[in-house]
């Protein structure tokens, strides 16, 4: 055999590093009042950096789930098969309980350290995030059928993951999905025709299709179809209180760009068994309830995205010398790097702060619910339409070893698109934003306050809300974008320049925040990363984001 060449030039391996060694999300965990978790957001973060998650992440996305229709007798199984990766991820997660282990966590800050344990343990396969996710988002639905909540809260909430068809009520921990979308329309779920008949008893029997339910492997599912009194809510259970197996029939997987670890099926509901949470007509009201928190979790989620991207980004040009220099001392390079990383941090603190509004909002805040009401559909609109992008340009960051998947961001790029679909599309988030700001003044007026609070501490940020608010007097659907961005960034304006670094504050101040009217025509900020005015401290914004990584 003839010797390889040696191999120089190349960056160590980005294994055995602290994901949670994140000085914005850190600070928001402290700020937001969970600052008690940290040595288990820690726990979960080396956990996530360490080879042998990292490895299991990609396993899992190279092995994706099949489904098992039939046995070989002609019975029908309706299941799906994982690599044992999935289930090694899955453990992890629900043994943190980031699933709906917060319900019953009495203590004030639980959903900020759910967040983080969530923002930091995604980093190691965005996939399996969708059941944990899921679960976190069912309960506050399933609380509007109190007996059904007492029978199920604490097994959802139970820190065992425990796969497989059975009863729910003979398992250690159960895991949930919800099922909306059908062919004819997802965001216009009046459309749905699955049909729900009365069987006594507050049980219904539903029949129907969905074109889209995830993690169709899970025990309980959160179903709309139309009963009587209209469109209604129900849970349906996969397996029967009896053993028998529920009329929930999966027809086949999706073949999906990204998230190829995580299952999605469409399913043909067979007088399926399932009983009514909350009142008959009222299932969007309650169902919404569920989406909500999910929404925070796209949020959350991409924040993880876009701070993995710029991590390995970041970590490359640490070690790659061009030009007879390292790439993150190459001007340009510096400028694209803390651009990302901007963005990055930006991102964080608008889900740390949503997160933090969340916990606040179940406690009875009635303020933080206002505030989180329009805050989130416009965050929610922006980032994860900035996180395709943002996944790009760290992509290329990398050079041709980017485009190559065992760097893990092709697998990254794939993930980003789906957040911004997933639980309102882009437009449907942007007229949910306007819809809080014209219909729920409330919301509108904490929107403001909490802007207010920056005031007089960055004139750009100032200049920006006094737009921002000239703006909102032509609420027109067509401009709903345009409004739900320029919501979104003077927020994380408002958050930067009162909590964040102080480079990463000015430098997205003169970028995102600053009026171009008086600069002749050239952009102060283009419209690709790595366009910051000049003066921006690139070097102090670029460590933030570079990884510390242990020696061997
Ligand atoms: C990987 C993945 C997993 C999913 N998992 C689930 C799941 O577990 N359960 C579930 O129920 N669904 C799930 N979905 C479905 C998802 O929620 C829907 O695809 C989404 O809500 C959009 O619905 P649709 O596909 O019918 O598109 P449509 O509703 O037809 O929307 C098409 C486009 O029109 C836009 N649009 C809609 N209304 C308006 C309007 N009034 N004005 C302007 N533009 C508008 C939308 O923003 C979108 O860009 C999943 C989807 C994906 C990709």
């Amino acid at each position: 055999m003839p010797s390889t060449h040696e191999v120089f030039n190349q960056p160590p391996a980005l294994t055995g590093y602290d994901v949670a060694d994140d000085p914005a999300m850190l600070n928001a965990l402290r700020r937001e009042g969970a600052g008690w978790a940290e040595d288990a957001v820690h726990e979960l973060g080396r956990l996530a950096g360490s080879a042998r998650v990292q490895e299991q992440g990609r396993q899992a996305n190279e092995n994706p789930p099949k489904l098992r229709t039939h046995d070989r007798f002609g019975n029908r199984v309706d299941e799906v098969e994982f690599h044992p990766a999935w289930h090694e991820l899955m453990t992890v997660a629900v043994r943190h309980g980031l699933h709906a282990a917060p319900w019953r966590d009495t203590r004030p800050g639980a959903h900020v350290a759910r967040a983080a344990g969530f923002y930091v343990w995604g980093a190691a396969d965005a996939g399996h995030c969708c059941p944990v996710s899921m679960t976190y988002a069912i309960v506050p639905a399933l609380r509007h059928a109190a007996s059904l909540a007492e029978r199920f809260e604490p097994l959802l909430a139970a820190r065992d993951y425990d796969f497989g068809l059975r009863p729910p009520e003979t398992k250690r921990g159960l895991l949930a999905g919800m099922s909306m979308t059908e062919k004819q329309g997802g965001s216009d779920v009046r459309a749905n025709t699955t049909r729900a008949v009365p069987a006594g008893e507050g049980s219904y029997l539903l029949s129907g299709h969905k074109w889209f339910t995830s993690a169709p492997m899970g025990d309980l599912f959160m179903v709309l179809a139309q009963a009587p009194g209209g469109l209604s809510c129900f849970l349906l259970p996969r397996v029967r209180p009896d053993g028998t197996r529920n009329g929930m029939r999966l027809q086949r997987l999706k073949d999906k760009l990204g998230n190829r670890s995580n299952a999605s099926a469409e399913v043909e509901y067979d007088e399926a068994l399932a009983w009514l949470v909350g009142e008959e007509g009222r299932g969007v009201r309650t169902i919404i309830e569920m989406v909500n928190m999910t929404r925070l979790d796209c949020v959350l989620g991409t924040a993880t995205g876009m701070r993995t991207g710029v991590t390995i980004a970041a970590h490359h040009a640490a070690h790659r010398t061009v030009f007879g220099r390292k790439l993150a001392d190459q001007p340009l390079m510096a400028s694209v790097l803390a651009d990302l990383a901007i963005e990055s941090e930006a991102t964080t603190m608008a889900a740390f702060r949503l997160a933090g509004a969340t916990d606040r909002a179940v406690r009875g805040d009635e303020q933080e619910a206002a505030f989180r009401r329009l805050a989130l559909a416009a965050t929610k609109y922006w980032v994860c339409k900035r996180a395709p992008a943002h996944a790009a340009e760290a992509l290329e960051c990398l050079g041709g070893n980017g485009y190559v998947e065992e760097s893990g961001l092709p697998r990254l790029y794939r993930e980003a698109p789906l957040a911004s679909i997933w639980e309102g599309s882009g437009n449907v988030a942007a007229l949910d934003a306007l819809r809080a700001l014209t219909r729920q003044p409330e919301s509108a007026e904490a929107f403001f306050a909490e802007l207010d609070q920056a005031a007089g501490a960055d004139s750009r940020l100032d200049q920006a809300v006094v737009r921002l608010r000239k703006e909102l007097s032509d609420p027109s659907e067509a401009r709903a974008r345009h409004l739900a961005e320029a919501m979104a960034l003077a927020l994380q304006g408002a958050l930067l320049v009162r909590y964040g670094d102080s480079a990463v504050a000015d430098a997205f101040a003169g970028s995102r925040l600053a009026d171009d009217s008086g600069s002749g025509g050239f952009l102060r900020w283009g419209r690709a990363f790595g366009t910051l005015p000049s003066g921006a401290d690139t070097a102090a914004i670029v460590e933030r984001a570079t990884p510390g990584i242990r020696a061997g």
